[in-house]
Order: C-alpha cells, then structure tokens, then sequence
C-alpha cells in the first residue's frame, strides 16, 4: 500500500505515564500512506492518548513515533537526541489535523472564518486564497449555504463537518479523529460518517478512534483493538470485528453490539 515505503506513522514501543499509570504500555504500530485505521476499545485503554502522542498533544515517557518519516519530538546533533524547540513541535504538528469529539470550534467566527483562521495566521496564506480553498471545503462537506454561519446557528454534525473542514484547510497529512460521532445526537452521526468515508476514499491517512463498528468494518482498512493501555489485537475489520482471537477483544465487542 505505501508507495514509498515510509509509512505515514510509526509508533515503537511507546510508553507514556500518567503518575503511576501506564496509558500506553509498550505500543507500537505502523501505518502506511492511504490507511484508515480504526482503534477500538474500553474507555481508558488509551486510545485519545495515542493520538495526543501522535501529534505531540502530550509527550511520552519512552519509545519513538515519526510522522511521515520525520522523528517527533526530537532532532539528531551529533549522535545525539536533543529535545525540539516549541516551535519546531508546533512545526511538525501540522502534518496532522485533529478532529475531537467536542467541536472546538471558535464560537464567535463564522463558518468561514473558523476555516481560514489556521491557513492566514499559520500558514502565511493570501486571505483571497485561503477564502476560495474555504469555499470549496464547505462544498465539500456539504456546507456552501452555511458559509456565514455561526457555530450557535449549526447542528452538532454541521459544526462537527466544519470542524474537519477546518482541519482540512491545513493541508495535514495525516487526519486524527477522536470519537468523532460521539458528542452528536443519533440522527446527526451519518452525516459526519458519510464526510469521513469520502476522506477515506479520497486516500487521506485517518486513524479513528470510535465505537461505530459499522463505520469501522466498511471504511477501515485496519481494525485495532486497546486494553488498559495495550495493543491487544489488530487486523482487517473483518478478523478483528467478526472473529476476534482474544476474549477481551469479544468482550468488547459484545459489550459495543
Ligand atoms: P480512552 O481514550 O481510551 O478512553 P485515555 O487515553 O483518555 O483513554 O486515558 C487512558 C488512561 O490515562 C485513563 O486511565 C485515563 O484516566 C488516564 N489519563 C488520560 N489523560 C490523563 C491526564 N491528563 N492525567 C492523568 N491521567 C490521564
Ligand atoms: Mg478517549
């Protein structure tokens, strides 16, 4: 699947600690260009604290994680591992966009404000620019109408198809999405599922962290199952999904169902 070879991300033997509680316990993963992976799991097994590590949200304890080949966190000098400057971690954490699960967006900006917020301030960008790239994103999720909307005057599945849109602007990589849906009342969730299967089918990298199994055994190329802060299985949907090797894989899914 990866056409060059590097994968979009590598995880190895990641720990990361809170006190005295490991929320990552020797995780390692690799994914390729184009991969959906969906991470499964009770809550508190660590699946929001991977992605926070992925995009340096949070700094782990041990192991290493590069993002498109590039190591996070770190610079080589002289043989050495020295710690990056803010700046050059805010400069790599643009390769992701994230998506959460509260919308987060800035309540007294506009849709397309909200959109070109990040490309004029960030990325330097023409506003002209950035408002026509806006245009076609809203398009895109399905909001051209709702461009001078206010996040008050949208739904949670519009706000939450801003939001993406607004990760999109930054041009990521990578898309990171934590429970996506899970804010959202039952009838809004397949409005924003049906923004995150085109994303997918447009080749974009996404990790999704969610309990929609549908979602998960349509789009995912890769199903991965968390517990108490381990990696216990992964695979295709269909293995992981229909026919899990471990019990507290079962469990889960059992529980989910
Ligand atoms: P999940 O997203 O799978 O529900 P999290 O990654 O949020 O799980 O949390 C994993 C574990 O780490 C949980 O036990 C949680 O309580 C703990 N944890 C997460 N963030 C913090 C934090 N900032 N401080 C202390 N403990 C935390
Ligand atoms: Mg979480």
């Amino acid at each position: 699947m990866a056409e060059t070879g590097i994968p979009m991300v590598k995880a190895l033997s990641v720990t990361k600690r809170f006190g005295t509680l490991a929320a990552l316990d020797d995780v390692s993963l690799e994914i390729a260009p184009g991969e959906v992976v969906c991470i499964v799991g009770p809550s508190g097994s660590g699946k929001s604290t991977l992605l926070r590590c992925i995009n340096q949200l949070e700094r782990i304890d041990s192991g290493a994680i590069w993002v498109d080949g590039e190591l996070t966190g770190f610079r080589q000098e002289g043989g050495r591992l020295v710690e990056l400057t803010d700046r050059d971690i805010a400069r790599q954490r643009l390769a992701s966009g994230m998506v959460f699960q509260r919308f987060n967006l800035f309540a007294h900006m506009t849709a397309l404000q909200n959109i070109i917020e990040g490309p004029v301030t960030v990325l330097k960008r023409q506003r002209r620019d950035a408002i026509a790239e806006a245009e076609a994103l809203l398009a895109r999720v399905g909001l051209a109408e709702k461009r001078d909307a206010y996040p008050s005057e949208l739904s949670g599945g519009q706000q939450q198809r801003v939001a993406i849109a607004r990760a999109l602007a930054m041009k990521p990589r990578l898309m990171l999405f934590d429970e996506p849906t899970s804010a959202l009342d039952p009838e809004l969730v397949g409005e924003v599922l049906a923004v995150m299967r085109d994303l997918a089918r447009s080749g974009m990298t996404m990790i999704v962290v969610t309990h929609e199994l549908g979602f998960a055994r349509e789009v995912a190329s890769r199903v991965v199952f968390m517990d108490q802060g381990r990696l216990v299985e992964q695979g295709p949907p269909a293995q992981v999904l229909g026919a899990p090797q471990q019990q507290r894989t079962r469990d889960f899914i059992a529980a989910v169902l």
